[in-house]
């Protein structure tokens, strides 16, 4: 694991929650997320680790790691988490983050239809370098 630079700013976790209306403090860690994810082996960090970084304020090992890219917005982990904290929306809030960063500021909050933008989302991944 890498150490982090700094932790979160209030404006950057109130930014994280306005794309997503989704908060990480009820994850308990029972690690459901990971145990159903099917990309499991391909990760840096598993969904549940993923969840405690961004508990913890550390959103640059997340928007860092590989992790990001590696999920395919599957909606496994989500169907899973029984304190309805749904990671896939968590991960692609995270990745709305840097794609917003670049430039690709017409990526919408995905809150107003209650669905994550997957496919848009999935198509603006080969450009993020
Ligand atoms: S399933 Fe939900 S509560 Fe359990 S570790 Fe994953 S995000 Fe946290
Ligand atoms: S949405 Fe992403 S993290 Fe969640 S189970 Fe699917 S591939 Fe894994």
């Amino acid at each position: 694991m890498r150490f982090p630079k700094k932790t979160a700013s209030r404006n950057e976790k109130e930014s994280l929650f306005y794309i997503t209306q989704k908060e990480v403090e009820d994850c308990y860690q029972c690690m459901k997320c990971s145990s159903g994810c099917p990309f499991i082996a391909q990760m840096d960090y598993k969904p549940h680790q993923m969840m405690l970084l961004t508990k913890l304020g550390l959103f640059d090992q997340v928007l860092q790691s590989e992790s990001l890219w590696v999920c395919a917005s599957c909606m496994t982990c989500s169907s899973r988490c029984p304190r309805d904290i749904e990671p896939a929306k968590i991960i692609e809030g995270f990745r709305a983050i840097v794609l917003r960063e670049k430039d690709h500021s017409k990526v919408q909050p995905i809150h107003k239809t209650g669905m994550p933008r997957q496919a848009l989302i999935a198509s603006m991944r080969k450009f993020r370098r």
